[in-house]
């Protein structure tokens, strides 16, 4: 199996590669922030706490996103393999992957990092604000408070990948068809 970790900031682009990664390499895509917002969209008891959170850019709790994959990981599927997008945004979330995977004796194959600077993010971000009607994208403080999430809680997880030899940084900016190939051309070299 090929499981692969879509890794970086909010903006980094890792949900628009992330589809293009799953249709070449025929793998599942999941998406803690997709499944989060389909909770909110259906008004589920899960979708209300959610919405609350994301709306002030914090993370939702470890358990109900690591729920989640359990749950996505369990139905049987006959697929190659997964592309987790969003996930894991701790380490605590890292740790509990590598068992759900080890249950299916699989693991995590690669970590690929998008790294796009700062002040990049932010204009991205408040430009996807005006047609996607998030509310985490709709104003400059929330952002800010995401990237300084991002910086506090999810960016150790690269020392936690980079230790197992997985951690590939990946240059975020360009133009997509050009990440699109550094992506590809890594996981192929794989
Ligand atoms: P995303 O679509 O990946 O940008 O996620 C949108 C928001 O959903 C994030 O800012 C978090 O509030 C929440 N979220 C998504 N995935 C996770 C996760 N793995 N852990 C905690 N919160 C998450």
């Amino acid at each position: 199996m090929i499981n692969l970790v879509l890794f970086g900031p909010p903006g980094a682009g890792k949900g628009t590669q992330a589809i293009f990664l799953a249709r070449k390499f025929n793998l599942v895509h999941l998406s803690t922030g997709d499944l989060l917002r389909q909770e909110i969209a259906a008004q589920t008891d899960l979708g209300r706490i959610a919405d609350e959170i994301i709306s002030k850019g914090e993370l939702v709790p470890d358990s109900i996103v690591i729920d989640m994959i359990e749950s996505k990981l369990k139905k049987p599927k006959t697929t190659v393999g997964f592309i987790f997008d969003g996930f894991p945004r701790t380490v605590p979330q890292a740790q509990a992957l590598d068992q759900l995977l080890r249950k299916h004796h699989s693991k995590v194959s690669v970590m690929l990092c998008l790294e796009v600077e700062k002040e990049e993010l932010i204009d991205r971000l408040l430009k996807r604000g005006l047609t996607s009607g998030r509310c985490d994208d709709a104003d400059a403080a929330t952002i800010e408070n995401r990237i300084n999430v991002y910086n506090e809680k999810t960016a150790p997880i690269i020392r936690y990948y980079e230790s197992q030899g997985k951690y590939h940084p990946i240059q975020g900016t360009g133009p997509i068809e050009e990440i699109t190939s550094r992506l590809k051309e890594t996981v192929e070299n794989m």
